[in-house]
């Protein structure tokens, strides 16, 4: 029965129910516009990262140079260097690597060491030179340049060229800045250094004293540097008295 009662509804029911509809739907559209509204007036918070800074980027600072040392004064080739100082080229068997080297410049010390290998006898050339070509070898292996020292004195007192005086030297660990290195072949902890090999030592330490005005207090063996055994104990004794009785070498 209800359905006829729907049916049987008066016009002006139905107007009615037309206006309540109408009336829900202006509500809802104000709504709508209100939330409309309401929204175009809300403030962002501000976002949690800093403001974006698009000002241009500082300059970089300057890379410094690599460090150049001063033009070399060391004269290379001396007019009174004594004629019995026998070439590189006489037994190297390898160029040196001047890439992995340092200018020698200036010259202020001079250090004295032994190779402290097996113990050596020879005399020969051939022999010592292949000793030296040894030295150089394992210095190479070390990833040096070249032989660390720069003169190498032999059991017949030949004095050889090592590693070129335009080059810094590799044989004080920390202290080969302006540093001569000489060496003597054999081992002085094993056996006496020859005359032979003292003599010569001697006069080439005076000859670069002289050369390079080098005092006496800046002539010392490796142990005077560093920890170590070289010169060796019979080559360091020898140091100890000559000092005493005011020569060197
Ligand atoms: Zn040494």
């Amino acid at each position: 029965m209800g359905e006829s009662e729907d049916v049987g509804a008066t016009s002006r029911q139905r107007a009615a129910v037309s206006a309540t509809r109408r009336g829900f739907l202006l509500l809802g559209l104000a709504l709508l516009v209100g939330c409309a509204k309401k929204t175009t007036h809300v403030m962002l918070p501000n976002p949690p990262w800093p403001a974006l800074d698009l000002s241009p980027l500082p300059e970089p600072e300057p890379v410094p140079p690599r460090y150049e040392p001063p033009p070399n004064p060391v004269p290379l080739a001396p007019s009174s260097w004594p004629s019995t100082v026998l070439a590189r080229s006489k037994w190297a068997q390898g160029e040196p690597v001047t890439t992995r080297m340092n200018r020698l410049s200036p010259v202020r010390y001079i250090t004295v060491h032994h190779d402290g290998m097996h113990p050596f006898f020879d005399t020969d050339q051939r022999a010592t030179a292949a000793r030296i070509e040894a030295i150089r070898r394992a210095h190479r292996l070390r990833g040096w340049g070249d032989i660390g020292y720069h003169y190498v004195v032999d059991r017949a007192g030949r004095v050889w060229e090592g590693r070129s005086l335009r080059y810094q030297g590799a044989h004080v660990k920390n202290h080969n800045y302006a540093n001569i290195g000489i060496v003597a072949l054999g081992n002085f902890d094993r056996q006496q250094p020859s005359q032979a090999q003292l003599a010569s030592m001697r006069q080439l330490v005076s000859l670069l004293m002289d050369r390079y005005h080098v005092p006496a207090s800046q002539v010392s063996t490796h142990q005077e540097w560093a920890p170590t055994a070289c010169p060796g104990r019979y080559r360091q004794q020898f140091m100890n008295t000559t000092r005493r009785q005011g020569r060197l070498g």
